[in-house]
């Protein structure tokens, strides 16, 4: 009895909106989830049904073709699918995939994916080939970059089978869980150590992390892209760092020490008398390590900031100030605009 087929974007966890972006990434999230050599006993028969449904689906969504017409008739895809699974049980001589069970060819696709390699590094048999290079994103914040990090990352690992012992075959038939492979997968987790001051776009480097090689190749590389993620405070600009001040008016005139913040400890800064709005107060060394082992400067700039409501005293003493001589601010504008 064929068991109803469930909805491909509901497989995906995706609505219907999904962009063709969403669909891989969502597949190459699950699929990783899903790969029935990460699992074992009855887990892996659950696996391997859904990993199988996992790849239906993909395989219709990620066509646009295939994917109008599910969109279009979804039921009677369903009953086109039901008489194509009628067929291959019956024995019809349908080419293509077989219903039960993975060829190695099967798997190498889907490694390919999950790594985003081009292609699995094979070359002519007996010649040794290097692995190929995995590359994986990390996302900093900025005080990771001040500091450095280490970073816990995620990768497969090729490992002898389990149930064969890497020979390929048992009790003298092709090993079924690694399809006479003698390789298994296992998530493995490695730690990896970004130095200070680290710029956006770079690639660390992890020598031999990377796929395995073929006939004896030694393996790639892991390559670590790494990006930054957005402050809500300090803007970067290469080992310098931005951010804003705010003070009151009478701090601007005045002149005050106030507390200001950094990517560490928060510091006590001097605001000169007399500061105009917009301007920049430089503190020394509180930026990020630059490549020769000195800091960036942080820089503020200075937003005079007004209080939403005042006091009656309050009002009083701006009265008081409104009442001395000042030139008019906007003189200077207004006879430029006329010029114009
Ligand atoms: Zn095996």
């Amino acid at each position: 009895m064929a068991s109803p087929q469930r909805d491909y974007y509901q497989i995906l966890g995706l609505s219907r909106e999904a962009s063709a972006d969403d669909i891989k990434k969502a597949y190459r999230r699950l699929a990783r989830q899903y790969h029935p050599d990460l699992h074992a006993g009855t887990k892996k028969v659950e696996m391997e049904r859904k990993f199988k449904e996992l790849n239906e689906a993909q395989e219709v969504l990620s066509d646009p073709e295939k994917r109008k017409k599910y969109d279009q008739h979804g039921s009677q895809w369903e009953q086109a699918e039901a008489f194509e699974q009628a067929r291959r049980q019956t024995g019809g001589g349908f080419g293509g995939r077989a219903s039960t069970g993975y060829s190695t060819g099967d798997f190498s696709d889907i490694f390919e994916n999950l790594f985003g390699g081009s292609a699995r590094a094979g070359g002519p048999r007996g010649f040794a080939s290097q692995g190929e290079d995995v590359e994986t994103d990390v996302a900093l914040s900025l005080r990771e970059v001040l500091s450095g990090v280490t970073k816990r990352v995620s990768l497969m690992e090729a490992v002898s089978c389990r149930s064969c012992r890497g020979s390929g075959s048992l009790r003298g038939r092709p090993c079924q869980v690694c399809h006479g492979s003698g390789t298994g997968m296992e998530p493995t987790t490695i730690e990896v150590r970004i130095p200070a001051g680290v710029l956006a776009g770079t690639r660390v480097r992890v020598g031999g992390k990377g796929q395995p090689g073929s006939n004896g190749g030694k393996r790639g590389d892991l390559y670590l892209h790494v990006s930054i993620k957005e402050d809500r405070i300090f803007r970067r600009q290469g080992s310098d760092l931005h951010a804003t001040l705010p003070v009151w008016p009478w701090e601007a005139a005045l002149g005050a020490e106030v507390m200001a913040p950094t990517l560490g400890e928060p510091v006590r800064v001097k605001i000169p008398a007399g500061s105009r709005a917009d301007s920049k107060l430089r503190l020394k060394g509180k930026g990020l390590p630059t490549a020769t082992g000195t800091h960036g400067d942080l820089f503020l700039t200075l937003q005079i900031v007004m209080s939403p409501s005042i006091s009656n005293e309050e009002r009083l003493l701006y009265e008081q100030l409104a009442r001395q001589p000042h030139q008019d601010p906007r003189a200077e504008l207004i006879i430029k605009a006329q010029q114009e």
